[in-house]
């Protein structure tokens, strides 16, 4: 958190039957959220078609669509209570679970949270653990990251464009006025005017004097555009490093808000420590490039947080929310990949 790709394509998921499954339900979020085994019992019914097996020996039969099913009960579940605790239940959201070993969830979309198997496998049964994991993504969509990014992207791109388009006006124009004071062509000869005191003595221009002009001192459009190129191959390395600035003051935004979120949801402040070291034993390919922090600094400035909040008055206080609202419902999302976890409004 993890990694708010838009990258992923939809088609690399392994799409479930959320539809069908969804829509053969008859789950009160109540009785969801109180026996999760009721509720995974009847998902699995729906996905595989065949009854429940209980005995390991059977179930091992069945072990991934068991798999797939628990964990969409699971995030569900926990999802629910985190975004009613936080009151950001004003909006709907939307969650996959993704049927690949990947240890990963992210942000993207409009309130959509991803989460990969291969994660929640990691956490399996820490609800706390998972309650930061999808705070964490919650946070990006409530602190508009993603829109945040893109505006700040596209006026960084647009600067950095502006700004190698000035510097190669400055140098045709220099060259254009060194022209003009010690260079002229007569007859397709190219001679030079060197002053010496009050005289003007003509010389050869020596090849390659001009790098933008041509041999009549006019800008020469292909070789400005190939300068301006090298000019924004260079910028590019600066608005790189700009994104991974930006990425790196989100992530901690993302954890800051996910801790705050998870334990107003009352559940354990440790879970959040428990997902992030987790996720430090996850290699990074290259760190120098990552937009996350490393995450013993990420574990760091968690426990700076743990100082300076009141984990009772959060607790205190998102209870107060559960307690007055009713659980969120759920429904097949037309896109036909996710679930739908119903607004306030809309579970009604
Ligand atoms: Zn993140």
């Amino acid at each position: 958190m993890i990694c708010r790709s838009a990258s992923i394509a939809l088609t690399t998921l392994l799409s479930l039957p959320v539809s069908g499954l969804i829509s053969q339900l008859s789950i009160n979020p109540v009785a969801a959220q109180t026996n999760r085994c009721t509720l995974l019992q009847q998902r699995c019914k729906e996905v595989t078609n065949i009854p429940i097996q209980t005995s390991p020996k059977k179930s091992k039969s069945r072990p991934l669509a068991q798999a797939q099913v628990k964990n969409w009960a699971w995030v569900y579940s926990v999802m629910e209570k985190v975004i009613r605790a936080n009151e950001l239940d004003e909006h709907t959201w939307r969650v996959r679970v993704v049927n690949q070993y990947i240890d990963n969830a992210f942000a993207s979309d409009v309130n959509l949270v991803t989460v990969y198997d291969g994660l929640l496998d990691k956490i399996n049964g820490d609800d706390a653990a998972l309650a930061f994991i999808i705070g964490h993504e919650l946070a990006h969509n409530s602190q508009r990251h993603l829109a945040v990014s893109a505006t700040v992207n596209a006026e960084v791109l647009q600067r950095l464009n502006n700004e190698a388009e000035t510097e190669i006006q400055k140098l045709v124009a220099d060259e254009q006025q060194k022209f003009q004071q010690q260079g002229e062509v007569r007859g397709g000869v190219e001679i030079a005017c060197v002053i010496l005191g009050s005289f003007c003595r003509k010389v050869p221009i020596q090849a390659g004097a001009y790098l933008y002009l041509n041999s009549q001192g006019q800008p020469d459009p292909n070789r400005i555009e190939q300068q301006k190129q090298q000019i924004i191959a260079q910028k590019q390395q600066e608005f790189n490093k700009q994104q991974i600035q930006l990425g790196r003051r989100q992530e901690s935004e993302a954890d800051e808000f996910g801790y705050l979120y998870m334990v107003k949801a009352g559940y354990d402040p440790k879970g959040a420590f428990r997902a992030m070291e987790i996720l430090a034993r996850i290699p990074v390919p290259n760190p120098s490039i990552d937009v996350h922090p490393p995450a013993t600094e990420r574990i760091e400035a968690l426990q700076t947080l743990t100082r300076k909040v009141s984990s009772p008055a959060l607790v205190a206080e998102g209870a107060a929310k559960l307690r007055k609202t009713k659980p969120l419902t759920y429904a097949a999302s037309s896109d036909g990949q996710s679930l739908l976890i119903n607004s306030r409004f809309g579970s009604k």
